[in-house]
C-alpha cells in the first residue's frame, strides 16, 4: 500500500514558517544546501563554517564556560527547564523539520522531539544531584572526598538519523554540569540543528547567560574535523558510522582529549520456542522497519529458533506486505523515504549481497515508488540467511533484516555477539532461565539489552550507548554525566598531626 504526497515547494515553505515559528535566523551563504528526504530536490543554500569561524565559536564557548561554571548547578537547570518549556510549545514546529530533512513519519518525529523534553526533565533533576563520594580516609583527623566540577567546552558531532534528539541528551546534561557546546549537526540535517539552536539561545537569554553557552556551526566532515582537532575542545561527543569514530577517535586521543564515542550498530534478537508472538511480531516489526530501518537501533537480525521459525516467519511476512510505505507526513504511514539516493544503493546493494550469499528474500528487496514524491523508498525486507557472514555483519542502515536459526540456545547468544557491533539487543522468551542467561556476564555483550521488547526505542533514564565498534560511550540517563564533569579526589587535614599514607615516615 502506498500513500502520497507534498510537493517540494509545499516542504520548503513549511521549513522556514516552522524555522520562523522557533525564531531562528537563517544564514544566507552557499556551500551547503539544505534538502528533503521526500524528494530528491533542495529546498534552499546554507552557508559553510569556515575553519577559523569554527574556531571562533569553540573562542567564546570558552569564554562563556569561565562564567558559566560557576553559576550554581541548580540555577544552571533553570536554563535546560526554560528549553523544556520552549521544546512543549514548539513540539510540532520542530517535529515539521525532523520530517521534512529525515523523512521520519509524524508520530517518530514527534517522539524524537517528546526525547528532547524527557532529557531536559532528566536534567534538571540531574542538577541538584552532581554528588560525588565520600571515602573513609586511613588517617585519623582526615577526610577523602570526591567533588565533580565543569569539564570545559563540549564539541557534539551528530549523525542524521537522529538530527536533534542527540545533541540534546548531550547539551541538556553538558549544560547543567556547567559545560557550553558547540554542535557540528549532520550536513544533511542542518535546518532542524538551526531551529532547535534557536529556542535553545532563547531560554539562554531569557535567563539572562550568555548565548555563547549554545552555538552551531554548519558543514561536512571538514568542519567536524576543525572541532576534533581543537585542544580547547574538552570532550568530543560524536555519533555516527564506526567509519567515522574510527577517524574522530584517534585523533582526539592524540591530543589527549576525551571522547565520547556513538557508534554504529548490528542488533540482534533472538526469538525462543516459548517467545508470546503477539507481542514479538510487533516488537520486531517496529525494531526492524520503523524509522525505515535507520535507527542505530535498528533490528537487522534475528535468530529464531527451528521449532517455531515458520511460523514466526509466516507471521512477519504478513505484518510486512502490509505497512503503509509513503509520504511522512500523511496519516497512516508507517515507512518513509529513506534519507537519500546513496542509501537506496545501499539498500540495494545489500540486497543483491545478501542473494548471492544464498540468501531467501521472504518480502520486499525492492524499491517502491510513491506517487508524487522523487525521493528514496525502498520496501521493508526479510532475507533468510544460510549463515552469519559476508554482508549479515555489516550494518546497512536501510530496513533490511537478516533471519538465522538456531538449536541451542548457547548458539543464539554466540550468533548475537558474533558480530564487531556491540549495540542493542533483545531476547523474546518466556523461559525465566533463558532471559537470565541472556542478560547475565555469559550472555549478551551488548550496551543494551532487552528481554520481550524490540533493540530500539530506549528511554532516556538508562546510559545510552554500546561495546566493541560501537564505541564505548554511554549517554543520556544513569551516570552517563561524569562524562561531561571532572573529578578531583580532595584529602582535607582537620588534624594537628600530618602522618603520610602507607605510614610513610619523613622529618620526623
Ligand atoms: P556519518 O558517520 O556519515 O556522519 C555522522 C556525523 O559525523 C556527521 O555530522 C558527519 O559530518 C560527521 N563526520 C563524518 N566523518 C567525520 C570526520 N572524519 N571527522 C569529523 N566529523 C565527521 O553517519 P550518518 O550517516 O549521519 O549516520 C548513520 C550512522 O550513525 C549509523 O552508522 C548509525 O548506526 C550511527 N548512529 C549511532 C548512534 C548511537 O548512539 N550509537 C545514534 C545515531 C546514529
Amino acid at each position: 500500500m502506498t500513500l502520497t504526497s507534498t510537493p517540494t515547494t509545499d516542504l520548503a515553505d513549511r521549513a522556514r514558517a516552522s524555522l520562523d515559528a522557533l525564531g531562528a535566523v537563517v544564514p544566507e551563504g552557499s556551500g551547503l544546501t539544505a534538502r528533503t528526504a521526500l524528494h530528491a530536490e533542495t529546498l534552499f543554500d546554507l552557508p559553510v563554517h569556515t575553519a577559523a569561524a569554527v574556531a571562533g565559536a569553540v573562542e567564546r564557548a570558552e569564554a562563556a564556560f569561565l562564567a558559566w561554571r560557576e553559576v550554581p548547578a541548580p540555577r544552571r537547570g533553570d536554563v535546560v527547564r526554560r528549553f523544556g518549556e520552549l521544546l512543549r510549545e514548539h513540539k510540532d514546529d520542530l517535529a515539521d523539520l525532523v520530517t521534512v530533512e529525515t523523512g521520519k513519519i509524524v508520530s517518530e518525529a514527534r517522539g524524537e522531539v517528546q526525547e528532547m523534553i524527557d532529557i531536559c526533565d532528566y536534567a534538571v533533576g540531574l542538577s541538584r544531584q552532581l554528588w560525588g563520594k565520600s571515602i573513609a580516609s586511613e588517617r585519623p583527623g582526615h577526610r577523602l572526598a570526591e567533588t565533580w566540577h565543569p569539564l570545559g567546552v563540549v564539541g557534539v558531532i551528530s549523525a542524521f538519523n537522529f538530527p536533534v534528539a542527540v545533541w540534546a541528551w548531550n547539551t541538556a546534561v553538558a549544560l547543567v554540569c556547567g559545560d557550553p557546546v558547540v554542535w557540528k549537526p549532520s550536513e544533511l540535517t542542518p535546518l532542524t540543528a538551526l531551529g532547535a539552536s534557536a529556542i535553545l539561545r532563547q531560554a539562554i537569554e531569557e535567563q539572562g547567560y550568555s548565548p555563547d553557552l549554545s552555538q552551531v556551526v554548519l558543514g561536512g566532515r571538514e568542519v567536524g574535523e576543525a572541532l576534533v582537532d581543537d585542544p580547547r575542545v574538552a570532550l568530543l561527543s560524536a555519533t555516527g558510522s564506526v567509519r567515522m569514530g574510527r577517524e574522530v577517535g584517534p585523533r582526539v586521543a592524540a591530543r589527549f582529549g576525551r571522547s565520547l564515542l556513538e557508534l554504529g550498530g548490528n542488533n540482534a534478537a533472538i526469538v525462543a520456542p516459548s517467545a508470546d508472538l503477539r507481542i514479538t511480531v510487533p516488537g520486531v516489526v517496529f525494531a526492524a522497519a520503523g524509522t525505515a530501518g535507520q535507527r542505530c537501533t535498528t533490528l537487522r537480525r534475528l535468530i529464531v529458533h527451528r521449532s517455531v521459525k515458520d511460523e514466526v516467519l509466516r507471521r512477519l511476512v504478513t505484518a510486512y506486505e502490509s505497512l503503509p510505505i509513503g509520504d511522512p507526513f500523511a496519516d497512516g504511514t508507517l515507512v518513509g523515504p529513506l534519507v537519500d539516493a546513496r542509501a537506496g544503493d545501499a539498500f540495494e546493494a545489500a540486497v543483491s549481497k545478501a542473494v548471492a550469499q544464498g540468501g531467501s528474500v521472504l518480502v520486499g528487496g525492492e524499491r517502491a515508488s510513491v506517487d508524487g514524491l522523487t525521493g528514496t523508498f525502498v520496501r521493508p525486507t526479510i532475507i533468510d540467511m544460510p549463515a552469519q557472514e559476508g554482508i549479515v555483519i555489516e550494518e546497512t542502515f536501510a530496513p533490511i533484516l537478516y533471519v538465522l536459526t538456531y538449536d541451542d540456545f548457547d548458539e543464539a547468544i554466540a550468533l548475537n555477539n558474533g558480530v564487531t557491533q556491540g549495540l542493542s539487543s533483545a531476547v523474546f522468551t518466556q523461559d525465566q532461565r533463558e532471559a537470565e542467561r541472556f542478560l547475565s556476564a555469559a550472555g549478551s555483550d551488548t550496551g543494551i539489552a532487552n528481554v520481550n521488547i524490540g533493540t530500539s526505542g530506549a528511554e532516556i533514564g538508562g546510559a545510552f550507548g554500546g561495546e566493541k565498534e560501537t564505541g564505548g560511550g554511554r549517554e543520556s540517563g544513569s551516570d552517563s554525566w561524569h562524562a561531561y564533569m571532572r573529578m578531583a579526589t580532595n584529602t582535607v587535614n582537620y588534624s594537628t598531626e600530618l602522618p603520610l599514607a602507607q605510614g610513610v615516615t619523613f622529618l620526623d
